[in-house]
């Protein structure tokens, strides 16, 4: 039972955000840059964040060419534009917000490896390069075939290279952290631990029920987002979200290691990046889409032996690593890969389903959903 001191102090705010990933806690950050005096709460069910933001890849990126080439034949040019530009946009509020030495934002540029059959895209690429050319007034993608072998990767597996010099890497743990950091400068309070089970938004104010400890216990606020990400469907069960998660391994530190940025391949459905002299190697979700569509935190001897593969045969070949860390994260999708963005009644917005690039664009989505609670007078 809460005593009288508890229920009086800790149980009343002005907004309420749930999930305290990259989302929720710009999110926060936003609302209090806005409203300083705010009283504002941050709901988190696990003891760190539990879903993407702490065990992402952190590529700071626009994303790869045949990823983009793939979105924007889906989207079509203004839907692509935008997206681009809202990824450019969120990067540029996020590292102003947190500084780039303290989330350790590296540009040594991107890089796509371009595997068997995927020569034939000179007129592709021209046809980006010159949509994006609107957006960044430079040339975005290059051949850059000579990297292959400077970087030592297997010449008979590996085709071609392109680069792609706006894109940067962060150092994921760090960022969050600097996030708290930062939030507790703010003056926000973060619970973690606590798992919330039910919002109710019938009132004057919304009553979000939390379960802690086989104890219920209910906050209130005038405003609450939800910043859930894949985990949304338990509150938003007829909105188009679909979770997808992300294997990951991790090698020792490789002396010597060849190359430094961030490299994807197979339109971006694998990434990886050195950290110092490590290698962090993530993806194959598209090996076993059904298996992978779970947000279930396991990995699979499926897609850990074909990272390893790609590892062995084509990025390191002939060189001896160990592999010191494997992990998965839990990601949200819809088939156009857009961001879930919107109010759902008088006391209730969502921001959510980032696509496997909320690195980029959580900072413009916490500053479309702050506005949109502070706009709820
Ligand atoms: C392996 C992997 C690699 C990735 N690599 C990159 C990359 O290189 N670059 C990039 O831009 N993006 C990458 N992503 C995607 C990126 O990490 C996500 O888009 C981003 O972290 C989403 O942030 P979020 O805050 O919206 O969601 P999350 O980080 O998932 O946060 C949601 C939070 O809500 C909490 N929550 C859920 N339900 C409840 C509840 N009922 N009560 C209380 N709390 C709750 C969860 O515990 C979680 O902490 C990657 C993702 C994965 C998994």
């Amino acid at each position: 039972m809460l005593s009288f001191w508890e229920q009086n102090t800790f149980l009343a705010y002005d907004y309420i955000v749930i999930g305290s990933g990259i989302t929720g806690l710009n999110t926060a950050c936003a609302i209090k840059e806005k409203e300083p005096k705010a009283q504002v709460l941050v709901l988190e069910k696990g003891a760190l964040p539990s879903g993407a933001s702490t065990k992402n890849a952190g590529f700071a990126c626009i994303g790869s060419f045949t990823e983009k080439w793939a979105d924007y034949q889906r989207l079509g040019e203004s839907a692509f534009l935008k997206l681009i530009d809202d990824r450019w946009v969120g990067l540029y509020l996020l590292r102003k917000r947190l500084g780039d030495d303290n989330i350790n934002f590296i540009n040594y540029g991107g890089f796509e490896l371009l595997l068997n059959n995927q020569l034939d895209i000179e007129d592709k690429i021209n046809h980006l390069n010159n949509l994006l050319f609107k957006l960044f007034k430079k040339q975005v993608f290059y051949h850059a075939p000579q990297f292959i072998e400077k970087f030592g990767f297997n010449k008979t597996m590996v085709d071609t290279m392109l680069f792609n010099p706006f894109e940067g890497q962060i150092d994921t743990g760090q960022l969050m952290k600097t996030l708290m950091n930062y939030a507790g400068i703010l003056q926000i309070r973060i619970i973690n631990g606590i798992n919330v089970v039910e919002i109710d938004t019938e009132g004057n104010r919304a009553k979000v029920v939390c379960k802690h400890d086989q104890q219920l216990i209910t906050f209130t606020a005038k405003q609450v987002c939800l910043a859930t990400n894949a985990f949304t469907s338990q509150f938003l069960p007829n909105e188009e979200i679909i979770p997808g998660r992300g294997q990951v391994i991790c090698t020792a530190p490789i002396p010597g290691l060849k190359f430094t940025g961030i490299f994807q391949f197979d339109e971006g459905y694998y990434y990886f990046r050195n950290y110092g002299e490590r290698i962090i190697f993530g993806g194959g979700r598209n090996l076993d889409f059904e298996g992978e569509t779970t947000t279930s935190f396991d990995i699979t001897d499926r897609i850990q032996h074909q990272l390893q593969f790609f590892l062995e045969e084509m990025i390191i070949p002939e060189t001896p690593f160990q592999i010191e860390y494997r992990w998965s994260g839990i990601m949200a999708f819809n088939e156009q890969k857009t961001p879930l963005v919107k109010r759902i009644n008088n006391h209730l917005v969502v921001g959510a389903r980032l696509n496997g690039m909320g690195i980029a664009l959580a900072a413009k989505i916490a500053d479309e959903v702050s506005t949109l609670m502070l706009q709820a007078k």
